[in-house]
């Protein structure tokens, strides 16, 4: 720690700032290598999303990962920020979308019965690309109906450029698919402003999930975050969902859905077929 080590401050910090450049060159160059080659690296693990009165599925979240090799398997904290600062993000974007139409309608012929999929795009991908364009293009080639797709844009990112991304925003919700902010509660916009933004679902941020019953003021918070989000006729969905207790303060509160390692982590294309059929058994039982 810099306080504790007087003059020796120097030298911890530059030699872990250049462990951190280092770091981060290394991950640019082999990212770049892993998009150049084939793309086959990268691969997308699903979260259910359950709908709180009903115990239904709704949908799943895409969360991508990268396998480097067959033992080291990269979270994707770890690289997108890379992926965004090298332009990778556009061509690996496109990738992850493609595949998670691929995989939706692979379920959807084995009679899964989800609504939608829904996909994290980086604002640099709504910047930066032809974003629409690569959309149609994508759900054209892949047979993807739009309004099975649900785009999830950050509220941080929302914030910084409003102008542009709320037209394209628009544009794509005008095609049908479905736009969620996600993380929200960690970026300070007011539940008024997103009045004006083209938008149909609310993820409540993890961090807003109250620990237990004894947690007053956090139950306070996201109660009222609800019932806002309700009131301007936005669908809410709880992120982080890890105990009984909140699955049922939620649904006490009228959240529409929620998401969290209490029904399961993000698990692979195959194995969520499993886990879907398990859960439908379970449930009509
Ligand atoms: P996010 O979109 O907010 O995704 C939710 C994260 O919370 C995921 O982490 C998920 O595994 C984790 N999570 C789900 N349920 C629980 C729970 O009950 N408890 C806890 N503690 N965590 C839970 P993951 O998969 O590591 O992804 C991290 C972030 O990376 C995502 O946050 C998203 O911002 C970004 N990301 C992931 N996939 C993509 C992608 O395909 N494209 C882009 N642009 N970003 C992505
Ligand atoms: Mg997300
Ligand atoms: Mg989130
Ligand atoms: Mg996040």
């Amino acid at each position: 720690r810099a306080k504790d080590t007087g003059k020796n401050n120097y030298q911890f910090y530059t030699a872990q700032l250049t462990s951190n450049a280092i770091q981060k060159m290394e991950i640019e160059t082999d990212l770049r290598r892993a998009v150049s080659e084939s793309l086959e690296e990268f691969i997308v693990f699903y979260q259910p999303q359950i709908e709180l009165d009903s115990g239904k599925i709704a949908g799943a979240e895409a969360l991508v990962r990268w396998q480097i090799s067959p033992e080291r398997r990269i979270p994707p904290d770890h690289f997108i920020p890379a992926a965004e600062n090298t332009g990778l993000i556009i061509p690996l974007g496109k990738q992850i979308l493609r595949q998670s139409c691929l995989d939706f309608l692979c379920w959807h012929q084995k009679g899964l019965g989800l609504s939608r999929i829904s996909v994290n795009v980086s604002m640099i991908q709504l910047l930066r690309s032809p974003f629409l364009e690569d959309v149609l293009q994508v759900l054209a080639e892949t047979k993807m109906p739009a309004h099975c797709l649900e785009l999830e844009v950050t509220e941080s990112a929302l914030m910084k450029e409003n102008e542009q991304v709320a037209s394209v925003l628009k544009q794509l919700q005008d095609l049908g698919i479905q736009i969620a902010i996600d993380d929200f509660g960690t970026g300070y916009s007011s539940l008024g402003r997103l009045q004006n933004l083209p938008i149909d679902r609310l993820k409540i941020d993890r961090s807003f999930m109250p620990k237990n019953a004894q947690s007053i003021s956090d139950q306070a918070l996201i109660t009222s975050v609800i019932s806002l989000a309700n009131n301007l006729n936005l669908e809410v969905i709880a992120e982080g969902v890890e105990t009984e207790y909140q699955a049922e303060l939620l649904t006490k509160n009228h959240c529409q859905l929620a998401q969290g390692y209490l029904y399961s982590p993000p698990i692979p294309s195959h194995e969520f077929v499993k886990w879907v059929e398990q859960y439908n058994q379970a449930v009509m039982l």
